[in-house]
């Protein structure tokens, strides 16, 4: 497989660009795929395509020479394998990673922008997207399942994803030679470093086509406005992100297509606050039934449970009710409920709870001195 570029073409070492390009081009129209009977030829084909690339750029043939074929071989590996894994030290084009950018990312911008390189394995997967969904604290405990609608990339359906109509003549991209990429040599600190990246002429595809699909423009997928339906699970917190499978972009035909991110925002709720699983409330008592004790019906987000308020309670005190919190996300049990009591002083007294009032403070030896109260004040007035 790993043959020496120049006799790859059939020329000595000190042939010139326009030797090499000549005798490409004979090595190429004998192996073309498409015309050659050689079992091997789309190898041959391929490696006729790699070696004129090297040896007709100047600073890739320099490099190539200096380090011999198999070194060289090695060292662009390292570089695909750096821009594949997105550590592309020297920041090409093709240090993207896969699909899973920032959340919040624009849906389109992750789509169109930027671009992961081809590398050499074939159709391009689909892109994740993603997108968010608020629900309230009652859909959070109950689960939901929710309508949405996305505006999103579809496979275009009339060209399958290809770009081009099934009977477009292809022709190999001149800007990669049918790589889909372009490489470039860098000399940098650490010495001779290939850089690839997708090429802008084809975009990655190695061909172009004597048409392109008017559906979608030649890109394979369209805009397309669909109603999904997100089942959102009981016990789910705000900032989870559901993975809805497939939902995302198109991938190129034979790749799997991306997935749809669906970040869940719960909004803040008027009555209970949440603490992870357990949830917070505030129950308002009055003060004979802090003295007394009750049996107090405390509300849920699943009805009313009932809380027994033992005698002596003290304004604020918090009780706990097991188990009646939030769900718990994909595991048995739930959450417990905290309930802070709160003594409610009233602010304006009849006159029977006046009376009764400081009779109450009078057998406990207390000396007030009662501030005028509203009807007080109208009652010495008249
Ligand atoms: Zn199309
Ligand atoms: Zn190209």
């Amino acid at each position: 497989m790993s043959e020496d570029f120049y006799e790859v073409l059939g020329v000595s070492r000190d042939a010139d660009a326009d030797e090499i390009k000549q005798s490409y081009r004979k090595k190429a129209a004998e192996y073309h795929p498409d015309v050659s009977d050689d079992p091997n030829a789309e190898e041959k084909f391929k490696q006729v395509k790699k070696a004129k690339e090297v040896l007709t750029d100047e600073d890739a043939r320099a490099a190539y020479d200096r380090m011999g074929h198999e070194q060289f071989e090695q060292a662009e590996k390292r570089g695909f394998d750096a821009s594949e894994n997105g550590q592309d030290p020297f920041g090409g084009m093709g240090g993207m990673g896969g699909g899973q950018g920032s959340p919040f990312d624009d849906i389109f911008e992750q789509f169109f922008g930027g671009g992961r390189g081809r590398g050499q394995q074939g159709p391009r997967p689909g892109r994740d997207l993603q997108t968010g969904l608020t629900i309230d604290l009652e859909d959070a405990y109950f689960g939901t399942a929710r309508q949405m609608t996305v505006t999103r990339p579809e496979r275009c359906d009339d060209c399958g994803g290809h770009g081009h109509p099934e009977d477009a003549e292809a022709r190999t991209c001149p800007g990669c030679e049918g790589r889909g990429q372009q490489v470039r040599v860098q000399q940098t600190p650490l010495g001779r470093v290939q850089q690839t990246t997708t090429c802008p002429q084809c975009e990655g595809e190695g061909e172009l086509y004597s048409e392109t699909c008017d559906s979608c423009d030649g890109e394979g997928v369209v805009m397309e406005e669909s109603t999904l339906t997100v089942e959102v699970p009981e016990g789910i917190r705000d900032g989870q992100t559901l993975r809805m499978d497939g939902e995302g972009a198109p991938g190129e035909p034979g790749a799997r297509d991306g997935d749809l991110l669906v970040e869940i925002a719960v909004e803040a709720d008027e009555r209970f606050e949440r603490d992870g699983d357990d949830l917070h409330i505030t129950h308002p008592i009055s003060f004979p039934q802090a003295v007394f004790g009750d049996d107090l019906r405390v509300e849920t987000l699943d009805g009313t449970v009932s809380l027994d308020l033992p005698r002596g309670t003290q304004s604020g005190e918090t009780f706990r009710l097991r188990g009646k919190g939030m769900p718990r996300l994909q595991r048995r049990g739930q959450g417990d409920l905290f309930v802070r009591v709160q003594v409610v002083t009233p602010e304006n007294v009849n006159e029977e709870q006046r009376d009764a009032l400081e009779a109450f403070a009078e057998a406990g030896g207390e000396d007030i001195d009662v501030k005028e109260g509203f009807f007080e004040k109208i009652k010495r007035s008249l």
